[in-house]
């Protein structure tokens, strides 16, 4: 452990504002001395962070004390015969599922292979979860450390009704309760994968979401729009003939051009979803917010006129607003969890991005994402906490529109089993 009053963050993380912080100090093993010196710290009088795949703004922060998982929880290892995986928290999603490949498995990863556990324990929405669930759903262990350094190891009820509080808060809102070192996963046979890429028009857009609402539960529709609009449909491919529906399925969409059509053998291989012009920049920092809703229906034209109006007025050229698409799986309560938002179809999120360390253009940006926030609450009244923003005004709107009237019983469990509020913030 590295212990200082306040030094230049010295671990190299996937987002520029954890990598800018001053932190107090890093760790790397979690055990119960760590949450003894936690504890004995004159300064933790803040949570402490932990960084798993470090691809948020709360990987690494100002005057933090910072647990890197990603040297010494590394190990993944597959049970042949019940085709699980246990899986520490320093793996990242792509390494993950690259390992999988080796024994024709998989798990349903995100848009990107380079986030860590975070992916899994904040929800975890895949391409293929209208047909899989979320990435929480597929936990059938889970092993770690609460807030108080005792350990808990708790394993997946077999029906609802054995379903048990701890279970329901670890499975969504464990980053808010402890640290998870280790899960055991379900995995499925991997299967080849059909994606369709284009660049669409407003019309396009909203023609195209409409057929996506609905599409069966194998395809799903992800989009993002800047100063131009760029879509991604992924299926799964079953057999031969599911083949011939979806391809028949994706020749329907309109497009403008670039219109690609292409199988690939797994999540890994896809191309990434992105504008095209945000390669990695280390002047900027950024901010992202995941909202939560159902249908747009009726509503869809209305929508994306006032997401047209907000990116119009965008602060710069890097802030833009995308969506992916829920429902079938991901819409089922077998087991319960703190993903309480399980109506929702579609996850618009907003990405604010600013000059790094130029406070007016990131209170501008700031103000922009909120705005962004307001006009479209009244389609989508729930939010992801994929990002966690205890440091910003809005963290108490972000947790009751998250977690809903399974917000009091949650913080209850967390003054149990976290009672000095070393992991982040449930108010
Ligand atoms: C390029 C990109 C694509 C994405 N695509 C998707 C997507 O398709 N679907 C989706 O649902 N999300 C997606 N996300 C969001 C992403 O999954 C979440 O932001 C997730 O929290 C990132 O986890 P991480 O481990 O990479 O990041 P980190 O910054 O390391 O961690 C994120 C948060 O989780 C906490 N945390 C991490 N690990 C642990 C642990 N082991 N125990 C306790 N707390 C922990 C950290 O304190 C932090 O607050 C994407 C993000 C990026 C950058």
């Amino acid at each position: 452990m590295k212990k200082e009053r306040v030094i230049k963050n010295p671990l190299s993380l996937q987002n520029q504002n954890s990598n800018d912080s001053n932190i107090l100090g890093v760790f790397e093993n979690v055990n119960s001395e760590l949450f003894e010196t936690l504890r004995l710290s004159p300064n933790t009088s803040i949570p402490f962070l932990v960084s798993s795949g470090g691809t948020t703004s709360r990987a690494a922060a100002d005057n933090h004390w910072v647990v890197d998982l990603r040297k010494n929880y590394k190990n993944i290892s597959f049970d042949l015969d019940k085709k699980h995986v246990d899986v520490e928290a320093g793996v990242n999603m792509g390494d993950l599922s690259d390992f999988l490949k080796k024994h024709k498995r998989s798990f349903p990863i995100g848009l990107s292979g380079k986030t860590g556990m975070g992916y899994i324990l904040t929800g975890g929405i895949s391409p293929l979860s209208r047909s899989r669930g979320l990435a929480i759903d597929q936990i059938l262990e889970i092993k770690g450390f609460w807030g108080n350094g005792k350990e808990f190891h708790l394993s997946r009820p077999h029906t609802q009704k054995e379903t048990t509080l701890e279970w329901k808060a670890l499975c969504g809102a464990a980053i808010f309760l402890g640290i998870v070192l280790k899960l055991k996963l379900k995995t499925q046979k991997l299967k080849p994968i059909l994606s369709w890429t284009a660049n669409l028009s407003f019309s396009e857009l909203s023609e195209c979401i409409n057929q996506a609402e609905s599409w069966p539960d194998s395809l799903s529709f992800q989009w993002i729009w800047g100063k131009n609009i760029y879509a991604y449909a992924i299926g799964e491919v079953i057999n031969t003939d599911h083949e011939a529906v979806l391809i028949n399925l994706l020749e329907k969409l309109p497009f403008t051009c670039n219109r690609n059509i292409r199988k690939v053998n797994d999540m890994n291989s896809l191309p990434s979803l992105s504008l095209g012009n945000n390669k990695i920049n280390n002047l900027s920092h950024s901010e992202v917010l995941g909202l939560l809703g159902p249908a747009w229906e009726e509503n869809n034209l209305k929508v994306l006129k006032i997401i047209k109006k907000l990116l119009d007025k965008r602060p710069n050229e890097s802030c833009y607003i995308a969506s992916q698409q829920l429902g079938g799986f991901t819409n089922s309560k077998e087991i319960d969890t703190s993903f309480v938002n399980r109506d929702a179809i579609w996850k618009p999120w907003i990405n604010g991005s600013w000059e790094a360390h130029n406070q007016s253009k990131r209170k501008k940006t700031l103000k922009w994402i909120e705005e962004c926030w307001n006009n479209l609450e009244f389609i989508c009244p729930g939010v992801h906490l994929a990002q966690i923003h205890p440091h910003l005004p809005w963290h108490q709107k972000e947790l009751s529109s998250a977690f809903k009237d399974w917000l009091p019983k949650l913080q209850e469990i967390k003054a149990l089993n976290d009672p000095k509020n070393l992991m982040p913030p449930l108010k």
